[in-house]
């Protein structure tokens, strides 16, 4: 059809008019927004029903506009020459000319950057002349989004348009390195922390009680809303058993998160494993021991947190 616009052209006509779209990242998907205005900000946390409190990831295609934004330091060029685009986000000094919305960083000096690197997501941000403010495409504290369906299911016809880029190729949220003063990793996540201790020649610590955290916001996050037990040694009879390791039995409860042990294939998979399980209106959930180092550190992170829901 002669009229019908692409839809990176649809996505920045929304985008212009202050309104929030779905779009695919490597981790998982997000509910993008112009980063600069006040009203389409808004709108994402009314959407997720999320608290003011907890300041947005604002995403960027290189460091040209970034530069307008942020001071940046060493220890930032050094990550940003290895790891991005892609999962891992910078907290940075916010520069006092900013045009940021005050909704994206709660008012505070710092802000939270990402460069994604799933190429739907690059093309548009290349078109745009604002950064878009991006949390997870999905409800406050539930599982996140890794597919476009994930979006609909969340959103239904509440945003009118989500940009399809097939299934999350990480599955996990970026993780979260504070930069300003000694390096800190605030969420674990897509990039492994034993790595960036590797490349940095330094010892950096997760260290997740220093995220910003808002008041009235409980504990329980990336949760199915369905009891979950962790270190499970053998499930009961009706509950749903996501496991690493295959076993002999053979049993239709089983959820495997890897065909062959291996941790990176495990994230992804836990959140589209975790939707399978809620669909299939389990009561309770029991996980294996999973081991607790690179991405298996970053899966016992996620259902430790979704394990709060009693
Ligand atoms: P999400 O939007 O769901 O990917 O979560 C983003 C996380 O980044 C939240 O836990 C925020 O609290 C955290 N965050 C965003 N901006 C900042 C900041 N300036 N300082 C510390 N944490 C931040
Ligand atoms: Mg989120």
């Amino acid at each position: 059809m002669k009229n019908k616009l692409s839809n990176i052209k649809k996505a920045i006509k929304y985008l212009n008019k202050n309104q929030c779209i779905g779009i695919p990242t490597e981790t998982v998907y997000g509910l993008g927004a112009n980063a600069y205005s006040s009203v389409a900000t808004a709108k994402i946390f009314k959407l997720k029903k999320r608290p003011k409190k907890n300041p947005l990831i604002v995403h960027y295609y290189d460091l040209k506009l970034l530069k307008k934004d942020c001071n940046i330091n060493n220890h930032f060029l050094k990550l940003y020459k290895k790891y991005s685009p892609g999962p891992i986000s910078y907290i940075l000094k916010l520069k006092q000319g900013s045009l940021i919305s005050k909704n994206v960083t709660n008012k505070k000096n710092t802000l939270a950057v990402r460069f994604p690197s799933h190429p739907i997501t690059r093309n548009l941000l290349k078109k745009l002349d604002y950064p878009l403010a991006a949390p997870s495409a999905n409800i406050s504290t539930k599982i996140s989004p890794v597919s476009k369906k994930d979006v609909q299911d969340e959103f239904g016809k509440k945003i009118s348009l989500i940009l399809d880029g097939g299934s999350s190729k990480i599955g996990v949220e970026s993780t979260i390195i504070n930069l300003i003063n000694k390096p800190q990793i605030l969420r674990l996540g897509g990039i492994a922390k034993e790595e960036i201790n590797q490349y940095l020649k330094l010892n950096v610590k997760f260290n997740n009680r220093s995220i910003i955290k808002s008041p009235g916001q409980g504990k329980t996050h990336y949760s199915p809303y369905i009891k979950l037990r962790l270190n499970v040694k053998n499930a009961n009879k009706n509950e749903a058993f996501i496991l690493i390791k295959k076993r002999k039995k053979i049993n239709k409860n089983y959820f495997y998160l890897s065909k062959k042990n291996n941790l990176k294939e495990a994230a992804k998979n836990l959140y589209k494993t975790l939707r399978k399980i809620k669909k299939r209106n389990f009561k309770s959930i029991a996980v294996e021991r999973i081991v607790n180092k690179g991405f298996g550190e970053v899966i016992n992170d996620r259902l430790k947190k979704a394990s709060y829901f009693k």
